[in-house]
């Protein structure tokens, strides 16, 4: 079955440009020209990816990114930022609400769609996953769910879809040290042309997750080297 992409993006010419070149690579486009057009479409049918341009009329993208990540219904949607070139030093924002990728304006069709495949691979890469669990945290893989274990019970944990993958990734690498450099090829793959401050914002996320849980001291900071997940957690 056809993957279906929601386009949200309010000028036509890009719109068009990005519906073609998603019909060439066998995807199913759908359309939005703002926030209140994009939550009809959601509501008719969930996406399996959203391009949300950053510049909209009205609520802008970012606002939405962060309004869709707090949503169930599209919390686990993969996001990739449609964003202009000057736009550039807004990422960290957009990271901290919770994108998974950017494309910069001008882009190419091929440029677009290897972003998008690489995006959706990691999201299934993730459901093949099985479960996982260390200390009072639980992944379950199939379910593409963690919780925290809190007074003999298990509780769902509210979680990012970047945050997962690293979680995960952590998780099944407990007690080992990895280098910003390494956690972009293991958790963002090798394709995805991220900085590796990237890898901070995400940990910071990661960390506020497991805050309420007292679980954030399992993500632990190694000087000069990186970070590490340890079940041990310092005192
Ligand atoms: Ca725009």
């Amino acid at each position: 079955m056809q993957k279906r992409i929601l386009i949200v993006e309010d000028e036509p010419a890009i719109r068009d440009m990005v519906a073609f070149a998603l019909r060439k690579g066998e995807y199913e486009p759908s359309h939005a020209g703002d926030a209140r057009e994009a939550q009809a479409s959601i509501a008719d049918r969930v996406p399996d990816l959203i391009l949300l341009d950053w510049m909209l009329p009205g609520t802008s993208g970012l606002e939405l990114a962060r309004r869709w990540r707090k949503d169930p219904l599209t919390r686990e949607v993969p996001i990739i930022m449609l964003t202009a070139r000057g736009e550039e030093n807004d990422r960290v924002g957009g990271l901290e609400a919770g994108v998974d990728d950017y494309v910069v304006k001008p882009f190419s069709a091929r440029e677009l769609l290897a972003r998008i495949r690489a995006v959706l691979r990691r999201s299934r890469e993730d459901d093949e996953d099985g479960s996982v669990g260390a200390g009072g945290l639980r992944i379950d893989g199939a379910a593409h769910r963690v919780f925290a274990r809190v007074d003999g019970d298990d509780q769902p944990i509210q979680i990012g879809p970047t945050e997962y993958r690293l979680l995960h990734f952590f998780m099944t690498h407990p007690e080992r040290v990895y280098s910003r450099s390494q956690l972009l090829d293991h958790v963002w793959g090798g394709s995805v042309y991220v900085e590796e401050r990237t890898v901070d914002v995400h940990i910071r996320r990661l960390r506020k997750t497991l805050e309420p849980y007292a679980l954030d001291g399992m993500i632990q900071t190694v000087r000069g080297s990186g970070y590490r997940f340890s079940a041990a957690m310092d005192a």
